[in-house]
């Protein structure tokens, strides 16, 4: 008898165009809908108990990347509604832009190692979102390993702890990714859509893309355990584009 868990992927909170972009007052919208709910939020640390031993829902919340609007925009919300998230960094570019493959045009800034470390004091976790932000689903696995200890080592350098839960950039692995995961992490996070259950990969958890919640009711609706229609009709769509490769 296990539970379920929404996880939410958020990457920056800004009013840019794109799926990785969701403006200021719809994030405040969507949380104050999560605590309007009563659905308990749960950190990555007892997502994995909660599949397994847990009953009912459970909501976690994620970001990628570490932009500095998590700090400036989204942690305020955050904090308001008494919310913890999950952060996952690129250790190699703290306190940069991205310059990643398909980042944004103009580059986002990303948070610095001071913001970091106070976050981290009033109670937010961060996670392995590699060194560079490579795709390691097409890495020889020496060049994956480097990417994700020499995260690692910086984050422990850093903050002082060994991040155990991970985050593969454009949510990119494979089995034999995953099997390196399984070495280091608690939990990996994917960007598959869906609500994460017990039998779950535990490397390759689904998350709920929070770009297709943007209209609030469909949140609330979610929330409310009205979504999985919507989120089957997302799935499909999804598949198409990617079959025509767009
Ligand atoms: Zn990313």
């Amino acid at each position: 008898m296990g539970g379920t868990v929404d996880i939410l992927m958020y990457h920056a909170i800004d009013d840019a165009d794109g799926p990785t972009s969701i403006a200021p007052q719809v994030f405040a919208d969507q949380m104050a809908a999560l605590a309007d709910s009563g659905l308990p939020v749960i950190g990555m640390d007892d997502v994995r108990h909660h599949l397994a031993h847990g009953t009912g829902r459970a909501v976690s919340i994620t970001f990628d990347d570490g932009f500095q609007d998590f700090a400036d925009r989204a942690v305020p919300v955050l904090e308001r509604h008494g919310f913890g998230a999950m952060v996952y960094l690129v250790s190699g570019l703290v306190g940069g832009k991205e310059n990643w493959a398909h980042c944004h045009t103009p580059p986002r800034r990303l948070m610095g190692w001071d913001t970091i470390r106070s976050l981290r004091k009033r109670g937010f976790d961060f996670g392995n979102h590699t060194c560079t932000h490579v795709n390691l689903a097409e890495h020889p696995l020496g060049e994956v390993e480097d990417q994700l200890d020499l995260a690692q080592n910086q984050i422990e350098a850093e903050l002082g702890f060994r991040p155990q839960h991970m985050a593969p950039p454009y949510g990119a692995s494979n089995a034999a990714v995953r099997a390196l995961f399984a070495d280091r992490f608690d939990t990996s996070v994917g960007v598959r859509l869906g609500v994460a259950r017990e039998g779950d990969d535990r490397f390759d958890l689904p998350r709920l893309e929070m770009f297709y919640f943007t209209d609030i009711r469909r949140w609330r609706d979610e929330l409310a355990g009205r979504g999985a229609s919507y989120l089957a009709a997302r799935r499909v769509a999804r598949r198409v584009r990617q079959s025509l490769g767009v």
